[in-house]
C-alpha cells in the first residue's frame, strides 16, 4: 500500500498514541491491582490478628473460673462477664467479613456454638455458691478447660485458614506481578519493534530518498546532466523525484540547444574571421598593387602576403609566353629553388590545360588527376592544389597557383579569394608592364635607345655622391663623332641616323652591364664608369676608338670618308673634385683637346 508522507505521519503520531494509551492502562490495571491487593493483605493480616486475640481471650477466659474456684469471690462473675462480653466482640468482628471461604464459614458457625456452650458452663460453675472445694465445681472446670483448650485449637485452626488464605493471595500477587512485568515486557518489545519498524520506514521512504536526491543534485550541479534519480517511494517524494528528473531532462535539452548554438556562434565566427583575413589580405594585396610598380617586386610582394595571410604552404605566380610556348615560374614561396626554375609547356600538365582553357580549379587529389605531372620540390607532395589563371586583353597572361601539403583540402572561399587575387593579378601585370614602359620612354632616347641626358644627369648625381661617400672610383668618358656635319651633308641626315645608332651599338657592347652609357645630345655620347679608375677608363675608350674606327659604319666606301671615327675625353673623380659638373667639365675639356691633337683619339 502507497502512502502519502502527511498519513505515513498519521500513521506514525496514531501508533505513538496508542502506545501511550496502552501504556497508560496498563500502568492503571496495575495500580488498581495493587492497591486492591494491598488492602486484602492489611485485610487478612487484621484478622489473623483478631483471631489470635480471641485466642488469648478464649485462653484468659479460663482465669477468672478457675480463681473463683480457688477464692470464691464474687468479683471474679464480673471479671468472667467483661472477658464474655469482649469475646463476643471480637468473635463478631471476625464473623463480619464478608466473602469468606466455606470452611472458615463453618469453623466460625462451630466456634459460635462451642462459645455459647463455653459461656454457659462457665456461668453455671460461676452461679455456684460454695465453690471452694467442691467437688461439682473441679468437675465443672475440668470440663471448661477442656472446652476452653478445643476453642482455643479451633481459633488456631481458624487462624491457619486466614494465614493460608493469606499465602494463597501472596502467591496470587506474584502471579499477578509476574503478568504485570510480563505484560510490561510485551508492550514494551512490542513498541521497540513499533520504533525499529518505523525508523526502517522513514529511512526508506523518507531518508534515503531525500539522500539520494541531495546526491543527484551535487551531481548534476558537477555537470552530469545525464544522472536521474529511481524513487518509488510512492509518495511526495517520489512526485519531487519524477519532477526533478524532468528538470534535469529539460537542463540536458537546454544545455545541447545551447552547446549547438556556442558550435554554431564559433563556426561564424571562424568563418567571419576567415572572411576579415581574407579581406586583410586582399587590402594588403591592393594596397601593395597601388604603391609598387616593378612588376617582379610587386609578384613577390604578393604571393609572401597572400601566403602568410591565407596559411598556405607554397604559392606561386606563373607567366604564360604563348609566343615561345613557355609557362615560367615569376614569383613563390615556399619553393627549392630547383622548382623556383622550372618551367613548362603550353600542352603539358594542369598548368598548360589552365594556360590553354583558361579555367580555374581545386585539385583535391592531385596524383588521381590525369592531368597532374608532378615536378620535385613544387607539386609532387602536395595533396590540394588550386589553379587560377589570369587574362589580359583576353589572353590568358599567367596563372596564380596554390599548395597545401597535409591539412584538409581548400575549402570554397579559399579558392574565390585566389581566384579574386588572380583577377586583380592580370590587371596588375598589364599596369605594371604599361608603367615599365613609360618610365623607360622617359628615359631612353628614341633614336639610340641608349639612356637620354635626363637619365644621366640623375645617374652621375647618385654615383658622385656615392662614390664620394664610400670613397669609390668614378670616370667618365665623353665620346664625339668627328666631322659629323660634313656626314651629315654628304649622306644626308638619315643616314647620319644610321650611324648614330650603328656607334650607340657598338658603345653599348663595349661596356658592362653596371656602366651607363647615354646620349649627351646630337652626336655626343658619354659613358659612366662606377668603380672604375681613370687608367681602366683610358683602356675601355681606347677600345671603344678602335671599335668604332675598325667597324664598318660608313654606307659609301668610295667617299672620300675612310670611316667614322670618334674623339674622346676622360676624367676621373679625384681629390678635391667638388661635384659632378667637375667632372663632366673635364672630359668636355679632354675631349677638346683631342680634337685639338687631331680628332680619333683619347685624351
Ligand atoms: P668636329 O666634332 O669633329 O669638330 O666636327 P663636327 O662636324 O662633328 O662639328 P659639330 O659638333 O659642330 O657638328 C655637329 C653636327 O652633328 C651638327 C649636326 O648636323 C649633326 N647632328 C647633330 N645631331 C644629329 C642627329 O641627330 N642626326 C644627324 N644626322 N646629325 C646630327
Ligand atoms: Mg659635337
Ligand atoms: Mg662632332
Amino acid at each position: 500500500m502507497k502512502l502519502g508522507i502527511r498519513y505515513k505521519l498519521i500513521v506514525v503520531q496514531g501508533l505513538g498514541l496508542a502506545f501511550f494509551i496502552l501504556l497508560a492502562a496498563l500502568s492503571y490495571y496495575s495500580i488498581t491491582s495493587y492497591s486492591s491487593i494491598h488492602n486484602r493483605d492489611i485485610d487478612l493480616a487484621y484478622r489473623m490478628e483478631l483471631v489470635a486475640d480471641l485466642q488469648l481471650l478464649f485462653e484468659r477466659s479460663l482465669m477468672p473460673p478457675n480463681d473463683y474456684l480457688i477464692t470464691g469471690d464474687i468479683k471474679e462473675r464480673e471479671h468472667f462477664a467483661e472477658i464474655v462480653l469482649d469475646m463476643a466482640k471480637l468473635f463478631e468482628k471476625v464473623m463480619s467479613e464478608e466473602n469468606r471461604p466455606e470452611e472458615e464459614v463453618r469453623i466460625g458457625n462451630e466456634l459460635r456454638k462451642e462459645i455459647i456452650d463455653h459461656e454457659k458452663m462457665a456461668m453455671l460453675l460461676l452461679s455456684i455458691s460454695d465453690p471452694v472445694g467442691n467437688e461439682g465445681s473441679a468437675k465443672l472446670m475440668k470440663g471448661l478447660d477442656a472446652n476452653g483448650t478445643l476453642l482455643v485449637k479451633k481459633a488456631e485452626k481458624l487462624h491457619e485458614l486466614i494465614r493460608l488464605e493469606l499465602e494463597e493471595h501472596s502467591n496470587n500477587v506474584s502471579r499477578i506481578g509476574d503478568r504485570i512485568t510480563k505484560l510490561f515486557a510485551v508492550v514494551f518489545f512490542i513498541f521497540l519493534g513499533g520504533m525499529i519498524y518505523l525508523i526502517f520506514m522513514v529511512r526508506r521512504s523518507v531518508s534515503r530518498p531525500l539522500d539520494e536526491l541531495t546526491n543527484a543534485a551535487s551531481i548534476i550541479a558537477q555537470g552530469d546532466l545525464d544522472y536521474r534519480v529511481d524513487i518509488k517511494t510512492g509518495d511526495e517524494i517520489e512526485s519531487l523525484g519524477n519532477e526533478f528528473n524532468t528538470m534535469a531532462k529539460s537542463l540536458k535539452e537546454k544545455s545541447t540547444e545551447t552547446r549547438e548554438y556556442v558550435n554554431k556562434l564559433e563556426r561564424s565566427n571562424y568563418l567571419l574571421d576567415q572572411n576579415i583575413l581574407r579581406l586583410y589580405t586582399l587590402y594588403n594585396v591592393s594596397k601593395t598593387l597601388a604603391t609598387t610598380v616593378e612588376a617582379e617586386k610587386l609578384l613577390e610582394h604578393i604571393v609572401t602576403e597572400v601566403q602568410q595571410s591565407l596559411k598556405i604552404h607554397r604559392i606561386t605566380v606563373m607567366l604564360v609566353d604563348k609566343e615561345h610556348d613557355i609557362i615560367t615560374i615569376a614569383a613563390g614561396v615556399g619553393l627549392s629553388s630547383e622548382a623556383r626554375a622550372a618551367t613548362f609547356r603550353l600542352q603539358d600538365g594542369l598548368y598548360g590545360w589552365a594556360a590553354m582553357t583558361g579555367e580555374s580549379s581545386i585539385v583535391t587529389d592531385p596524383s588521381g588527376d590525369p592531368k597532374f605531372v608532378p615536378t620535385e620540390g613544387l607539386d609532387d607532395d602536395a595533396s590540394s592544389i588550386i589553379v587560377a589563371p589570369f587574362k589580359s586583353r583576353g589572353k590568358v597572361i599567367g596563372i596564380l597557383t596554390a599548395y597545401k601539403l597535409r591539412e584538409e583540402p581548400f575549402d570554397r572561399q579559399s579558392f574565390e579569394m585566389l581566384t579574386t587575387i588572380a583577377t586583380q593579378l592580370a590587371l596588375t601585370i598589364d599596369n605594371a608592364r604599361l608603367f615599365e614602359e613609360t618610365i623607360n620612354l622617359a628615359i631612353t632616347d628614341g633614336m639610340t635607345s641608349l639612356y637620354n641626358y635626363r637619365h644621366f644627369k640623375e645617374c652621375i648625381a647618385d654615383e658622385f655622391t656615392r662614390s664620394k661617400r664610400y670613397k669609390r672610383a668614378l670616370s667618365l668618358i665623353m665620346v664625339d663623332v668627328d666631322h659629323f656635319k660634313k656626314f651629315n651633308d654628304t649622306y644626308g641626315h638619315q643616314t647620319g641616323d644610321d650611324v648614330l645608332r650603328g656607334v650607340a651599338k657598338i658603345l653599348k657592347q663595349s661596356v658592362r652591364s653596371s656602366d651607363i652609357v647615354a646620349r649627351y645630345g646630337g652626336e655626343e655620347f658619354v659613358i659612366l664608369l662606377p668603380e672604375t679608375g681613370k687608367s681602366d677608363a683610358f683602356i675601355l675608350a681606347e677600345r671603344v676608338r678602335n671599335g668604332i674606327e675598325s667597324a664598318d659604319l660608313s654606307v659609301d666606301t668610295s667617299s672620300s670618308f675612310d670611316g667614322v671615327t670618334v674623339s674622346l675625353g676622360v676624367s676621373a673623380i679625384e681629390e678635391g673634385t667638388e661635384d659632378f659638373k667637375e667632372l663632366i667639365k673635364k672630359a668636355d675639356s679632354a675631349l677638346y683637346q683631342a680634337k685639338e691633337n687631331g680628332r680619333n683619339r683619347v685624351n
